[in-house]
């Protein structure tokens, strides 16, 4: 029983569940740290990654399409009043490539920061100051702790990647249109949840260049802000069009009775505190 009830409280406070009382995305450099102390600590994400600063590391190889490509047998799309997340893979990927990550990573399932409005700034990270329309995460855990639950809170245990998202499309991005339409059939309101058939690969999702990105030691960007994330973010950023945009800040709701509108769903940046960013040699421009 106990060890059941950890368990529960653990997803719970990945933002798995639907509970989002617990914290919300008010004052949030003021209030998380009240509950959750690990919010206050010095290795915190995100940061607004500095290029100029960031210093190429030999050793960190090509990121490839082919990592993201396979497509589960089955996976499902929740709204868990955060934000929307694509999960409960059956049979994913591992990227198991030591000049990309210390250790092999299970994607364990990805979900989406976004702005206020269609026009407004909504990524967590920054890029050389700049804040995007939102931000796509991929969350992957260390294969020997066997899960995210088990993973969040150990220094080794996740991997996360980061891509920005533009509104700069000209016309409807048809693969993100795609998790759209799923996430408006079954996940507009807080606990709503659906399987995804037939299931799409991440590979679909990100952009075509992969070649430029950004590593640091940091955390998960909700609470209970575990300092167990290496951070991959990239350069290149997703594009979608406005009316896309517009649609995720306009058609779902981070509550059950879909009165409250899910969006603005990012945390503000968090000091670097010494901490080193590094870049592969394959990196462009700056
Ligand atoms: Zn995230």
């Amino acid at each position: 029983m106990f060890i059941k009830l950890l368990l529960v409280t653990a997803i719970c406070l990945l933002d798995f569940s639907a509970d989002a009382s617990k914290w919300d995305y008010e004052n949030t450099d003021e209030t998380w740290g009240i509950d959750f102390a690990q919010c206050n600590g010095e290795k915190q994400s995100p940061i607004d990654v500095s290029t100029y600063r960031a210093k190429t590391d030999q050793s960190l190889g090509v990121v490839r399409r082919s990592f993201f490509e396979k497509r589960p047998k089955s996976m499902t799309i929740a709204n868990n009043g955060h934000s929307l997340v694509i999960g409960d893979f059956v049979d994913t990927y591992e990227i198991n490539d030591p000049n990309v990550l210390p250790f092999t990573a299970v994607l364990g399932q990805y979900h989406l920061h976004w702005a206020n409005t269609a026009d407004g700034g909504g990524s967590e990270h920054l890029l050389d100051g700049k804040q995007f329309f939102g931000e796509l995460h991929a969350v992957h855990y260390n294969k020997k702790y066997g899960s995210v639950a088990e993973a969040a809170d150990k220094p080794d245990g996740l991997a996360v990647f980061g891509w920005f998202i533009d509104t700069k499309y000209p016309q409807e991005n048809l693969y993100f249109g795609n998790l759209i339409y799923h996430s408006l059939r079954g996940a507009r309101t807080a606990g709503g949840k659906m399987q995804i058939v037939p299931t799409f690969s991440l590979e679909t999702l990100i952009p075509a260049n992969l070649d430029s990105y950004y590593r640091y030691s940091g955390s998960l960007t909700t609470p209970p802000c575990y300092e167990s994330v290496t951070w991959t973010v990239f350069k290149e950023p997703i594009q979608i069009d406005m009316r896309q945009a517009n649609l995720l800040t306009t058609m779902f709701y981070g509550d059950k009775e879909g009165t409250s509108p899910l969006r603005r769903n990012f945390r503000p940046v968090q000091k670097l505190n010494g901490r080193k960013i590094t870049k592969p040699a394959t990196c462009y421009g700056k």
